[in-house]
Formats: C-alpha cells, structure tokens, sequence
C-alpha cells in the first residue's frame, strides 16, 4: 500500500439514483403535463424538488460526492441526443417550437413524427429511446440541461460530478437514421463528435465541475479493434483537451476485458469498474494491466442492480486489495441505482426477518457510505455495522426460506432424462395429429386476449374489498366465457382461455409459488414514465397448490375443441424478477422448473393437450459476452426441457417469444424440443421463418402473421401474402397460423377484425393446398 493512498479518505458516491421519488412524483407531474393538467413551469419545478431531494438524501446518507446529469424527464439516452444536437430531422421543427414539447415527441411520437426507436439499455429492463445518426449528421453542443443541474447541486452545497453517457458509447448505441443505409456504422461519425464532448466538458468546467463521468458501458461488450481503437482515440483526444474537468470513464454491467488496459492506458485521471458478478474479473484484469498508479478508482462492489444486502466484510477485502492498484480509491455501486427501487423501509407487508436481507437504493447508498468510512478509518470505526451485516448475512444463509429440504431434495435428485420427451419428435408429432385432429396450417392465439376496464375494475374491486372471492372469480368465468365462444364463433383450431386472471405474466406465478416475495412500492423505471413492480425472488422455490388448472379446466369445459394451458417459462421468471445471489442462476431455474413442472403435469391430468410454456426472456437474458452465452443458453435451455419433459407423447407442447433477432440463438430454440413455438415475424416479412430453416429446424413454427403492437387491422390479403412467403420457407404439415404475441394490449374491436382475416386468410391457403394435391 502506498502512503499516498493510505493517506486519502476514501470517498463515497453513486453514478444515478432512482428518478420518480418516494410517491412516483415525477410520472404523476409527467402525465399531468402530458394530459395539459400540469404547466411547464409546475413541471420543472417538480423536477428541480427531485433532484433536490435525491441530493440531500444522498448527502445525509453519507455519499461525499453526488452525481449530477442523472435525473431525466423520461431517458438519459434522450438528453445526450438533445445534448449533442442529433435530434431525427422529423423531430427538428417541434424541438425548436418547444423543447419540452419537441422532447416529448421524440419520446412517444405525434401524429405525423413517429418516435425513436426503443430498446433494453444492455441487459436490463431499462428501455433507452435509440439515437438516429447518419453520415449527413451535424452535432452541436446543448450543454445547457447539463450545467443547470451541476449549478444547483453546487449552489446547495454539494460536491458534485455530471454523469454522462460517454461518445463511444453513444455511437455504439445509435442506429442508421430512417433512410440510412442499413450498414452505416455510427461509430465513424467519433471525430465530429469528439469536439461537441470537448464544448461541453469546457462549459462544465467553467460552470464549476471538477470531475466528470463519461460512462462507456457498450465496452463491456465483445468489441473489435477497431472499436477498442476508437475508445483509445476518444480519450486520447478528450485527455489532450486544456480547458477541461478531470475525467473518470466508467463501465458497468460486466467485465471490461480487452478494453481495460486500452482506458487504463488513456490519458483520464480516473476510472469507474465494476466488481460485481461477472465484472468480478476486473480485479485481476487491472492488476494485471498495472493497476492505476496515481489515479483515482472508483470501485463499484455494491451491485447496483440486485436487491441484497452487500456483503460488507468481502466488500472491504476487495477494496483493500485495490488501494494497492490504484492512487485514490472511492467507493460506489456497480452502477447506476436506477435500476433498483428507492427504499425497503416503506414496505409493511414484507416479513421483517427477510427484509433486513434486503437493500434498495437508500440502503446501498448506506453500504457504500459504510464501505468508505471502514475503507478510511478502519473496521473498528464501522464495527456496528458490520456486526449488524454479518447478522443480517447469516440469518439469510441459515432461513428455512433460501433452504427448503424438500426443495433441495427434489432438485439433487434430477437426472437428464427428466429433461427429456420419452419419444423423438417424429413420434410425437404422429401422436398428437391423432390426438388433436387438428387442419393444416392450425390456427391459435398467443394467449392473452384485451384485458378490458372491466377487468381491471374487478381486480380493484376485489382489493378494495366492494366484491369478495367468489364475486370476483364469477366475473373471470363469464370473460373467459366470451372469449371461447368467440374464438368458436370465429374458427379458431386451438383456443385459448384468454388469461383474464392475470395482472403480469410473471406476477401472476410468483403470486403462487413459495419462495417469492411481492413489495409494494418496489417500482422500478421500465421507459419514460411506465415503471413496473418485479418480485424478488428470495428462497427456495416450491408450489403449494395448482396455479391456473381451474382457468384452464374451466375453459375446456366449454368448448370441444382443444384449449391451450398457458405458463410462463422459468427462464422468464427469472429475467423478469429481482433474483436471488447466493447460488447460481441455473439452480434457481432448476427450482423454478420443476415448481412449472408440476403444473404442467396437473393440467395435462386435467385432459389439457396443448401446453405453452412461454419464454419471451430467452433472448434478451443473453449475457453481455459471447463469451459466458454457452453456459447461459444450457441451464435455460435445461430449465425449459425440465419443465416440459415428463409429458405423454401425445401432449403438445408449444412455446413462444417476441423479439425478432433470433439468429444467434436459434440452436437454443431447437435445443428447446418443444413441438411448436410461435414467434414474431408480421413486421420482418416473415424472417423469422427463413432463418429457422435456414437452421434446419425441425419442428412445428407459427411465424406471426399480425403486427400487434399496433393497432392496425391486417387484411386478409396481407395474411394470405405472409402465409405463403412463410410456406416458401417451411412445410404445411408444420406451419401454424397465429398473431405475433398476447392480445392483452390490444381493443376487442380490432381483435375481432384481426382475428377473423387470419382465420380467413389459413382457410384460403389452406384449400389452395388441398386443391394442389399437396
Ligand atoms: N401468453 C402471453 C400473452 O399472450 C405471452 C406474452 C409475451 O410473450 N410477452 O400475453
Ligand atoms: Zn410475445
């Protein structure tokens, strides 16, 4: 350890903090402006009380230097396109009438403009607007949102440092502008970037900054040369600049890899890395890079997007190995606390023994604060704290909850041939013609069907107490009776039973299955003003009773055509949830598996022969790397298998997912052995359905033939079109007809519409086929 940094108080501080406040404030003030309930100036006046608060909390918590820049009206991806001038030329007029306004429209779109493309910030469930550039794009620096906010933290007293989205970054995360071609690349447009960057740190200098942070996430990620040679030339130049604030790169979400020594070696005075989870490999990495001699790290060893408490004693060796790595060591969160909710000590309904296992952001910010003080002054000065961590740490280790016996058992004692069907496809598909009789080229639905306000009105009910269970469960029956005579009425071959029972598709099961907890106010920033509520995931995972046969049962007693048993996958489960840390992924899958596996074997007793087991998460769960994709795409290929290997032969089993980029992932889609999956495939022409043959798949596929996220009604024209470039690509005998996802979204007008032209649209094919002898 050096004297140098054995003198320096360690700092604390955090990249961003949750943006909405304590009661959702800034939706409430967002919507209000969006529905002319609320002005401009009320607005920014609650924005400016936002961040107010947020500092203060953040001061008063312990956190020495404060971020800045983080607070955003709907994305901090947005404000950097505002920030360096690349507003979409649709979008120009609106912005210089109005910048609030024309800010707005980027967002949602108006009638004549539509909005940015949006898309998961890396692998979270934080959704950016996606930036449009071409080669014909100018940039000019707008620091002004910028330098606003650092003026108020300065004036309140703060240290404080603008967190911003770095160049490279930015361009990595940017697309081809509408009428660009498709293979632009951004990334060459550095050099008339780099100069805005420069205009802007120059007037955050002169507004005050003495640091500021450039986030380059996107070098987590596998890069080429080229890439890490425009991060060397980025900061090269920036390093190089006079009139400029110190700067500190940061990289969260995984580890840097190649790009480490490449920013270690950079001209900044600072770098921010991840130490958590898979980032854990910084810590070797940068010593073997030569550490950050006279620099400043700051290190990120509260993981910023999980909900348990720190382990603080490993947190403190690790930063003790590091004083020895760098000339000034912070401490923070592996990155920003967006993406955890604001507070545990709001939530009443959660078992207080768990819930001091617990860390939201207030309670990070504490850890991080704790961690600062230990890594300065020694364990002594925070031994209350650790005492209380380590106590807090055991009774987690030791809790019946995270430690089921039963649970255990049952997991050890799986074997590989519960993961798989007892006959090969080919059989299989034999069987369940016999079965289910169904046409060729079947038609079904994806599962949910409009969730109307009566729904949502009777949910209300039966929590305000106006209506009691059975009131409430008459009132599911008689949807789910609408929605299969209409699916009789209009022909469909397998039907649905609508899934009017369900708030979320994740929710819904963690709601039933022990090992789950619910938070109240957990709300977490999904875009712009939508938030959303995920359940944590805190204990061994088990099922005490069917979660939706009667639904199902119920359905089927209606109709004489086949009705599909609806579940959501275990990969799904997870991605959707805060997940428990202290085993691996693929053991809490495994939990969840089997948990899914016995409702699957009830509903296929209950005389269900057509299962879906959906998996919209598969994809997107991906790990950062392609590194780590192989061990990832095993447990949650093995988690599904798990899930739908013990059916009889005749039992079909179905699954379906969303996004459109499949290609590197299609032998995990076969790896699946599920009989059919549905995809979607309207807005791609049907792409989805060259690739999967591409592959060689050799199952059933119902490549969407209905665009539903919008509200458009596709003819049956259309559809008649999609199905037949959807043949060229894979046979009739396993070709399905269906939408490209869940109605739940959708009106019932143009579900009707819709509905009715695809049921048309297979009719007509299907006898074109017959008549050709095929
Ligand atoms: N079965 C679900 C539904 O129809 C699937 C939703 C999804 O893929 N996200 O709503
Ligand atoms: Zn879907």
């Amino acid at each position: 350890m050096t004297t140098e940094s054995a003198a320096a108080a360690a700092g604390a501080t955090v990249f961003g903090y949750p943006r909405q406040g304590g009661s959702r404030e800034l939706k409430k003030a967002v919507e209000g402006y969006w529905k002319g309930r609320v002005t401009a100036d009320a607005l920014r006046a609650t924005a400016e009380d936002l961040r107010r608060t947020n500092w203060r909390q953040l001061a008063a918590a312990g956190i020495t230097e404060v971020p800045t820049g983080d607070f955003s009206y709907y994305d901090h991806v947005l404000d950097t396109t505002v920030m360096v001038g690349a507003i979409p030329a649709r979008h120009r007029a609106a912005v210089a009438a109005d910048p609030l306004d024309g800010y707005f429209a980027m967002a949602r779109g108006t009638q004549d403009a539509p909005p940015l493309e949006m898309t998961k910030w890396f692998d979270t469930n934080y959704h950016y607007l996606v930036p449009e550039l071409g080669p014909d794009t100018v940039f000019t620096a707008d620091p002004a949102q910028q330098v606003t906010a650092l003026g108020e933290a300065l004036a309140l007293g703060h240290t404080a440092r603008p967190v911003l989205v770095g160049p490279v970054t930015y361009l990595l995360l940017a697309k081809p502008a509408p009428g660009v071609a498709a293979d632009f690349e951004p990334l060459t447009l550095l050099d008339r970037l780099l100069p805005v960057y420069a205009e802007v740190l120059a007037a955050l200098r002169a507004a005050g900054a003495e640091w500021v942070q450039l986030d380059e996430p996107a070098l987590v990620q596998d890069r080429t040369p080229a890439d890490l040679g425009a991060a060397a030339r980025a900061y090269r130049e920036l390093g190089a600049l006079t009139a400029r604030p110190r700067l500190l790169v940061a990289s969260y979400f995984d580890r840097l890899g190649d790009a480490l020594p490449v920013l270690a070696k950079a001209p900044v005075e600072g770098l921010a890395l991840d130490f958590t989870g898979r980032a854990a490999a910084n810590l070797d990495d940068l010593a073997a890079a030569g550490g950050l001699p006279g620099k400043r790290l700051v290190a990120g060893v509260v993981d910023g997007r999980n909900v348990w408490v720190n382990d603080l004693g490993k947190s403190l060796a690790t930063l003790g190995t590091l004083l020895g790595l760098a000339g000034r060591v912070d401490v923070s969160a592996s990155c920003s606390l967006l993406h955890v909710p604001l507070d545990t000590a709001v939530e009443k309904d959660v078992d207080p023994q768990i819930l001091r296992w617990l860390a939201f952001a207030r309670q990070k910010t504490a850890e991080i604060a704790t961690l600062a003080k230990g890594l300065t002054a020694g364990t002594a000065a925070v031994a209350g704290e650790l005492s209380a961590n380590r106590a807090a740490l055991a009774s987690r280790a030791a809790s019946p909850v995270t430690h089921d016996p039963a649970v255990r058992a049952r997991t050890a004692a799986v074997t590989d041939a519960d993961g798989r069907r007892a006959q090969p496809y080919a059989e299989r598909a034999a069987a369940q013609r016999a079965h289910l009789g169904l046409p060729l080229l079947p038609t079904t639905t994806i599962g949910s069907f409009p969730q109307t306000d009566e729904l949502r009105v009777a949910r209300a009910d039966l929590r305000a107490g106006r209506i009691d269970t059975a009131g409430y469960e008459a009132r599911i029956e008689g949807e789910i009776e609408e929605v299969v005579s209409f699916q009789e009425k209009t022909g469909l071959d397998v039907l649905v039973h609508g899934e009017p029972e369900r708030n979320d598709m994740v929710q819904y099961f963690a709601e039933r299955l022990t090992g789950y907890l619910a938070t109240q106010h957990g709300w977490v920033q999904s875009y712009g003003t939508r938030y959303v509520r995920p359940p944590v995931l805190a204990g061994d995972i088990s099922r005490p009773e069917p979660m939706t046969v009667r639904w199902t049962s119920y359905a089927q007693s209606l109709t004489a055509k086949p009705v599909k048993g609806m579940l959501t996958g275990p990969v799904t489960m997870l991605a959707w949830s805060f997940v428990r840390d202290d085993q691996p992924l693929g053991d809490t899958a495994r939990q969840v598996a089997l948990a899914l596996r016995d409702e699957v074997r009830d509903l296929e007793d209950a005389g269900t022969a057509v299962i879906q087991v959906d998996e919209p998460a598969l994809r997107e769960t991906l790990p950062l790397r392609a590194a780590d994709h192989a061990g990832y795409l095993a447990w949650a290929t093995g988690a599904f298998r798990l899930t739908t290997g013990g059916v009889r032969p005749d039992t079909q089993i179905h699954t379906h997912m969303c996004y459109a980029e499949f290609g590197d992932i299609v032998q995990a889609i076969d790896d699946l052995d599920a009989d059919v999956i549905s995809l979607e495939a309207a807005r791609s022409h049907m792409q989805v359905a060259r690739e999967l043959a591409a592959h060689g798949y050799p199952r059933e596929a119902g490549p969407g033939v209905w665009d539903i996220h919008s509200p458009r009604v596709p003819g049956t024209d259309e559809a008649v079109g999609l199905l037949r470039t959807g043949l060229e690509a894979i046979p009739a005998e396993r070709l399905w007809v269906n939408p490209d996802c869940g109605l739940k979204t959708r009106g019932w007008a143009e579900t009707r519409a819709s509905l009715e032209n695809l049921v048309a649209a297979a009719r007509e094919v299907r006898a074109g086929l017959t008549a050709d002898g095929a």
